[in-house]
């Protein structure tokens, strides 16, 4: 067994490091080990929507990382933090919990979306989460975390400082630069200014879309463009987004106040979403929805409905919508479908047969790849914000994670020409010796992936 001595500060990756989703990080000082996020990830890309609405196909597995290594040595597992709600960080949390037995700590709005999965699966009165003030400082064993705020495409995301007695690693998870993005604070570089005076050891970051040069996209710019994609649209609005982007879902009901549209949400996820913004109040008051029943008695112009989907999933409610099956709404000749998303790599196939469906029945269909107007950002940092980070944190080591090889290789080469000295370039399973400072030793873990349900 691999133990930590008091010397010692490692990270381990199980997950999300090598390939994008699943992520779990481990770190390990002085015999003791702390959990960073556990998520899961979709292992096969999506089969084309089955004919004449039978329904066999189109299923596709939920994986998660293999947590052995730590499972088997739980009692030196101090806890679980969950940096924000998103599925490749906190969706596995119900199938591998009785497995690490740890407390969670995380913050409100991800607290009630993990007590929802856990009530799915009846282990919410099992497993303790402890709901963390963002502005605390927690001990965890030999471990002390401060929670900093940040932005992304969720509501409170959170980066990291983790603390022990031989060195600090800030740990990034997934974020953005966002001076305007519509719910929560705008990202403030103030905090992340000061790391540079507490000699930050590593810094442990998303590297999704290092590979892509300049800055991301603004919501508020996103906002925008899709009230000038919709105002002249004549006939009824149906547009697809990732459920859990409350700031998109805020949009695009303003977009519906300002365009005369009554908006309705369609698919049980993007319901539950709304249903945990409300109660953790993210979501304006000023901004009500109506029943998705209702949609189908308004004139079309004063149509605007939501739906999940955006991938192509066939049982989803665009997919209904496209074979004319959803019993709540009906498309016709002139309507409009809005992709305010992106086409995740592995699901082209059932998207591209997704529009064919609605090209048949006259309905345009608009992707954000093809729109003249931003109608969908990313929640991750572009080279720019990587090396603005970088300048602000002057870490003696870049750790890329988060990211398929490219994307970390991309994000080691940002840290290289911001000046940082040591880049450590690796995937799951291997261990990262931060301290004493020593190169990686590869493949030592075992890590792999293991089923846990399909959709
Ligand atoms: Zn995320
Ligand atoms: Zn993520």
């Amino acid at each position: 067994m691999l133990t930590p001595g008091p010397q010692d500060l490692w990270f381990v990756p199980l997950g999300g490091t090598g390939e994008i989703g699943m992520n779990m990080n481990l770190y390990g000082h002085d015999g003791r080990w702390l959990m960073v996020d556990c998520g899961v990830s979709f292992d096969e890309p999506l089969t084309p929507p089955y004919r004449n609405g039978s329904s066999e196909g189109g299923r596709v597995q939920v994986v998660a990382p293999d947590p052995t290594f730590i499972s088997a040595q739980n009692e030196h597992l101090c806890g679980l933090v969950i940096t924000h709600a998103h599925e490749d960080h906190v969706g596995a949390v119900p199938y591998l919990w009785p497995r690490l037995k740890c407390p969670v700590y995380t913050t409100a709005f991800t607290a009630e979306v993990l007590r929802r999965k856990l009530a799915e699966t009846g282990l919410v009165d099992k497993v303790p989460i402890i709901e963390v003030d963002p502005d605390a400082i927690v001990d965890l064993g030999p471990f002390r975390l401060s929670w900093l705020a940040i932005t992304h495409s969720i509501p409170e995301p959170y980066a990291l400082k983790i603390t022990t007695p031989v060195g600090t690693v800030l740990h990034t998870a997934d974020w953005k630069i966002d001076a305007q993005p519509i719910t929560g604070k705008p990202f403030d570089p103030q905090r992340f200014r000061r790391l540079r005076d507490e000699n930050i050891l590593a810094l442990v970051g998303d590297s999704t879309n290092a590979n892509k040069p300049g800055f991301s996209i603004s919501e508020r710019n996103c906002y925008d463009g899709l009230l000038n994609t919709i105002r002249p649209c004549k006939g009824r609005v149906v547009v697809t987004c990732f459920g859990s982007n409350i700031a998109r879902l805020i949009s695009l009901a303003r977009v519906a106040q300002k365009t005369n549209r009554y908006m309705a949400l369609f698919g049980r996820s993007l319901l539950n979403m709304y249903s945990i913004a409300r109660k953790t109040g993210f979501w304006p008051d000023e901004l009500p929805l109506v029943d998705p029943a209702h949609l189908g008695y308004l004139p079309p112009d004063e149509v605007m409905a939501v739906a999940t989907g955006s991938q192509g999933e066939p049982r989803a409610a665009l997919g209904r919508i496209a074979r004319d099956s959803h019993p709540q709404l009906s498309l016709d000749k002139g309507d409009m479908v809005i992709f305010s998303s992106i086409v995740i790599p592995g699901n082209e196939k059932s998207v591209a047969s997704l529009l064919r469906q609605f090209a048949a029945q006259g309905i345009t269909t608009l992707q954000s790849e093809d729109s003249q107007l931003p109608i969908h950002a990313s929640g991750h940092p572009c080279a720019e914000e990587l090396a603005l980070m970088y300048e602000w944190v002057k870490p003696q080591i870049a750790i890329p994670v988060h990211g398929e090889p490219e994307h970390l290789q991309a994000h080691a080469d940002v840290a290289k020409a911001t000046g940082v000295k040591k880049r450590q370039v690796g995937l799951n399973g291997d261990l990262y010796r931060l301290t004493p400072l020593t190169s990686i030793r590869r493949q030592v873990i075992k890590t792999g992936r293991i089923a846990l349900r399909r959709e």
